[in-house]
C-alpha cells in the first residue's frame, strides 16, 4: 500500500472544531443536562424505547459525514435521553444501580477533559488514584502497605481478586506453566454469591464446577459447618481447597456472612478470604452500621463499587488487596515498550498498568477524589444509613400491609417481598407476582427487580439511591397495592 504524501496547500484536519460554536454547544449541554437531572422526580421511573426509536437506532448505514456537535447532541435528545434505564430517578431501586449526582456528571466532565491515561507514569492522576486507595484502606480498616486498584466493576474487582488468590496459591509454576502444575484448586462460597465470582472461576480456568456453593442458612448466611465439611472433603479426595470468598451483603437479601468465623476457617485450612463487598462493604462507612460488617479488616482482598452505594457515575469500583507484592506478580509479566526510566514520564512510584488486565485506563481515581472531597466519606454514610432506615421503613409497611408478604426480615437496603392471593397456589402466587413487577415498571411509577427466594418470586428492592425519601416507600407500597388488585389470577391469560 502506497500511502500519497500530504503537499503542502492540503488543508490538514483534527477534531478540535471550531472553540467558539463548542462552547456555545458545550453551555447548553450543561444546562440542559442540569436541567433534566433537577426535574427527574417529574418524569417517569422508566419509559421504554418506542419501536420507531429502536428502528432507527439499529440502521446500520455509517455516518459518513459528520453533522456537527449541536445536531449530534438534539438526536440524543431525541433517540436517547428520554429512554434510559431510569436509574437516575428517585424511585428507581432495581438490581443494585447507583443514581450519581449533578457533581458526579461533573467530575466526569472534569475527567473527560483531561483524559489522562493513568497507567503509572510520573503525573498527578497517578498520584490521585493512590490517595483515593489510600482512603479506603483507611475507612476498612487495613494495612498502608495493602495495594489496591480502581476498576470498572464489582465484576472486574472480584476477578482481579481472585486471580491473585489463584497466583498466590500455585506461585511462580502456575504463573509461569499453567494450572496442570498444581493439584485441581478449589474455592468456596455460598449459593448467595454474585455470578461474576463464578465468571472469574471460568476465565481463571478452575472451572465453575470448582467454586462450591455451600448452602446458606435460615437467614441466607453461608453455613460454615457445611462449610468446613466441604473443605475437609476437598482435601481428603487430594483436592487443593485455596480460597473462600465471602459475602458482605448478597444480591439478593443484602445478608453479611460470618465474617469472622471464615476468616479462622480459612487460617486453619491456609486458605485465601476474598470478601465480595460490592455494596455491603461500604456499611463499614457509618459508625452505626460498622459492627455488621465487622471482620472486613481481616480480609485477604476486598472488592467494592463506587458506582452503586457511593453514587458516583459509572464506571467505579476498587479492589484491595493485603499482599501488594503477590498483587504485582499475577500482573506484570516482562514488556520491553513499557520500560521504567530513571527520570522523565517513564518514571514514578506507581504502575497501575501492572495490577490488572487493563494498560491504558481512564482518570477513575479523580472523579473518585473529586467527589470524596465535595461530599466527604460522612455524607456517603449518611445516605448509606438513610438507605438501610428507608428499606426497614417499607419493611415494615409491607408487614403491616394483609395483602403483602415480606419473604425475608430486612437486614440492610434489600426488601424482599411478594403479594398474597387467597386460594392461589405456589406456580399461580409466582406467576401473579412476575406479571406484577412488570406492570409496575411499565406503569412507571417505580422500578424494582425480582429474584427467587426458595422457590417463590419475589419483588425485590436494593435501596442504594441518593435522591430517594421516605415518602417515595409510602406512594410505593400504595401503588403496588393498587396495581395488584387490578391484575386477575392470570387463569384467563388477561392481563
Ligand atoms: C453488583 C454486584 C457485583 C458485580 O458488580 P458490578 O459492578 O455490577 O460488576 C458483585 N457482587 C455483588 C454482591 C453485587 O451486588
Amino acid at each position: 500500500v502506497k500511502v500519497t504524501a500530504i503537499t503542502s496547500g492540503t488543508t490538514e484536519v483534527g477534531l478540535d472544531d471550531d472553540w467558539s460554536a463548542t462552547a456555545d454547544a458545550g453551555h447548553r449541554m450543561l444546562d440542559e443536562m442540569l436541567e433534566h437531572l433537577s426535574t427527574v422526580r417529574e418524569r417517569p421511573a422508566w419509559t421504554p424505547p418506542p419501536a420507531e426509536v429502536k428502528r432507527e437506532l439499529a440502521d446500520p448505514s455509517v455516518p459518513e459525514r459528520g453533522q456537527g456537535l449541536e445536531a449530534s447532541y438534539d438526536d440524543f435528545k431525541r433517540l436517547v435521553r428520554p429512554y434510559t434505564l431510569g436509574n437516575i430517578h428517585p424511585r428507581f431501586w432495581g438490581w443494585v444501580i447507583g443514581a450519581s449526582s449533578p457533581a458526579g456528571m461533573l467530575a466526569d466532565m472534569v475527567a473527560g477533559g483531561m483524559n489522562v491515561n493513568v497507567w503509572g507514569a510520573e503525573e498527578s492522576a497517578a498520584y490521585v488514584e493512590a490517595q483515593v486507595i489510600g482512603w479506603f484502606k483507611t475507612v476498612f480498616g487495613c494495612s498502608p502497605d495493602a495495594s489496591g486498584l480502581l476498576v470498572s466493576s464489582g465484576s472486574m474487582a472480584n476477578l482481579v481478586a481472585l486471580t491473585v488468590a489463584r497466583d498466590a496459591a500455585g506461585g511462580d509454576a502456575l504463573i509461569e506453566d499453567g494450572l496442570h502444575t498444581t493439584s485441581q484448586l478449589v474455592a468456596y462460597c455460598s449459593s448467595e454469591t454474585h455470578n461474576s465470582n463464578d465468571k472469574a472461576a471460568s476465565i481463571l480456568g478452575l472451572g465453575r464446577r470448582n467454586l462450591r456453593k455451600i448452602p446458606v442458612d435460615g437467614d441466607y448466611r453461608i453455613d460454615v459447618g457445611k462449610l468446613r465439611h466441604a473443605i475437609e472433603q476437598d482435601v481428603s479426595a487430594g483436592r487443593r481447597p485455596f480460597c473462600i470468598i465471602a459475602n458482605c451483603g448478597t444480591v439478593n437479601t443484602g445478608q453479611i456472612d460470618d465474617l469472622k468465623s471464615l476468616r479462622s476457617i480459612a487460617d486453619e485450612h491456609g486458605l485465601w478470604l476474598h470478601v465480595d463487598g460490592a455494596f455491603g462493604a461500604l456499611l463499614a462507612l457509618s459508625p452505626r452500621l460498622r459492627p455488621l460488617v465487622a471482620g472486613i479488616e481481616h480480609a485477604d482482598s476486598l472488592a467494592f463499587d463506587l458506582h452503586k452505594w457511593l453514587n458516583m457515575p459509572y464506571d467505579l469500583a476498587c479492589v484491595l488487596i493485603r499482599d501488594a507484592s503477590a498483587h504485582r506478580r499475577s500482573f506484570s509479566p516482562p514488556a520491553s515498550y513499557l520500560t521504567r526510566l530513571d527520570g522523565g514520564v517513564a518514571s514514578g512510584p506507581h504502575h497501575w498498568g501492572h495490577l490488572g488486565p487493563d494498560l491504558s485506563r481512564g482518570a477513575r481515581g479523580l472523579k473518585a477524589w473529586l467527589l470524596l472531597k465535595t461530599f466527604g466519606f460522612q455524607r456517603f454514610a449518611q445516605i448509606i444509613e438513610q438507605n438501610v432506615a428507608q428499606a426497614h421503613h417499607v419493611g415494615a409497611l409491607i408487614e403491616r400491609a394483609p395483602e403483602l408478604e415480606l419473604l425475608t426480615p430486612v437486614v440492610t437496603n434489600c426488601v424482599c417481598f411478594r403479594y398474597q392471593r387467597a386460594g392461589l397456589d405456589a406456580d399461580a402466587l409466582n406467576a401473579l407476582n412476575r406479571r406484577l413487577v412488570i406492570r409496575i415498571q411499565e406503569a412507571g411509577v417505580a422500578v424494582p427487580s425480582s429474584t427467587v427466594l426458595r422457590g417463590a418470586f419475589a419483588i425485590r428492592l436494593a435501596i442504594v439511591n441518593q435522591r430517594s425519601r421516605l415518602q417515595d416507600f409510602d406512594e410505593f407500597v400504595q401503588d403496588v397495592l393498587r396495581i395488584a388488585r387490578d391484575l386477575d389470577d392470570g387463569a384467563g391469560g388477561q392481563p
